[in-house]
């Protein structure tokens, strides 16, 4: 820490993203990333968007604004496009809450959550989930804070019903709460339509995950015209540039191939549910996920040991070392060859700890 640093951040402890190793070619099953490619249609954009490089990219992004309005049955107004949904996140937690409003979380979500909240100084509440990982919607309800809420969450891959997010909107009228779709093309409901239901919901989603996009940066919010614009002056206060030409050209791009993404969302669901059967057929206790992940224990394997051993012979899960996850690791779903290579090596694993 230098001696320039404000105080305000002398305590801040940043958001550490998942391992991206550059020793060895690892199997990487850590950061939920896609193991196919990004559509050709996507690429093919990117490429001819880098030749109009010299000039700054459109600040309303109202050519992919307007493509992912029809696709998700909205107008122009309600979508707001971000670097990455980590972006719309913290846009939110500026715009909606501060040092007298207070936002509230499960205590077992996406870690960067309680960093949004510190670096913006705001009071943090973090709602226990079930012991069984589950999220309790009825402490949700007329908190008086904005909500976060990942659906499915990470890392237990669990999802809420519209009907119970439905629940939460209405016991939160003049509360935003915030659904967090990163993982929703993998099997959970979607809350988009209920934004024209409901003033106080914002549904955030990314290109990172089922769109094979993670090193593009696209992430979404959708809402009300009203959240939208309030969105945007924090965006125009912050980064009016925050989408590049070539990923903003590949973001078109890949929704000219749907059904590209579509196939990869099937076929990773696939490998999602083989893989969860044959690691209860280990013996592994798995929680039932609708992501591209999933979270499991097995009562023979302590949970940093399998991470480490894992790593030793090039795979790479992610372990999470607070007390309640630490038995635990999130196993992102790959390419069905990746996950018997990972499952060759737990067996492997479980035969030496007999
Ligand atoms: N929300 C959740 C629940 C996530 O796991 C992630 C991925 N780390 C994000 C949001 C952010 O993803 P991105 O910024 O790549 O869109």
């Amino acid at each position: 820490m230098s001696r320039f640093l404000s105080a305000k951040y002398n305590t801040l402890e940043p958001y550490t993203p998942g391992e991206q190793p550059k020793d060895i070619k690892y199997i990487k099953l850590n950061t939920n990333e896609s193991p196919f490619p990004p559509s050709q249609k996507a690429v093919e954009a990117a490429v001819e968007a880098a030749r109009t490089l010299q000039l700054y990219p459109d600040p309303e992004c109202s050519a992919l604004n307007r493509r992912l309005a029809e696709v998700y049955g909205l107008e122009p107004e309600q979508i707001l496009v971000t670097n990455g949904s980590d972006e719309i996140l913290n846009f939110a937690f500026m715009a909606f809450c501060d040092e007298l409003h207070g936002v509230a979380y499960p205590e077992i979500s996406y870690g960067f959550y309680p960093v949004f909240a510190a670096v913006n100084n705001i009071p943090a509440l973090e709602i226990p989930l079930r012991d069984d990982f589950s999220v309790d919607i009825s402490q949700y309800f007329g908190l008086g804070r904005t909500i976060v809420i990942a659906n499915p969450n990470a890392p237990t891959g669990l999802a809420l019903s519209q009907e119970e997010i439905e629940r939460i909107l209405i016991n939160n009228p003049d509360n935003i709460v915030v659904i967090d779709e990163a993982y929703v093309d993998f099997g959970a409901e979607s809350c988009v339509p209920l934004i024209n239901k409901y003033d106080n919901l914002l549904v955030t989603m990314t290109y990172s995950k089922s769109r094979s996009m993670a090193g593009a940066r696209v992430g979404f919010g959708m809402g009300s015209r009203e959240i939208i614009a309030d969105l945007n002056t924090i965006k125009y206060s912050t980064n009016p540039y925050n989408i590049n030409r070539m990923t903003m050209a590949a973001a078109i791009g890949a929704l000219e191939d749907e059904e590209y993404t579509r196939r990869n969302c099937a076929e990773i669901i696939k490998n999602r549910e083989y893989t969860a059967l044959e690691l209860k057929k280990l013996g592994f206790e798995v929680l039932p996920s609708k992501t591209n992940f999933l979270f499991a224990r097995h009562n023979r394997l302590d949970g940093g040991q399998l991470y480490l051993n894992l790593k030793k012979n090039g795979i790479l899960i992610r372990h999470f070392s607070k007390p309640a996850l630490e038995q635990y690791n999130r196993i992102t779903i790959g390419t069905r060859e990746q996950m018997d290579a990972f499952l060759g090596a737990v067996k492997r694993e479980l035969e030496a700890a007999k």
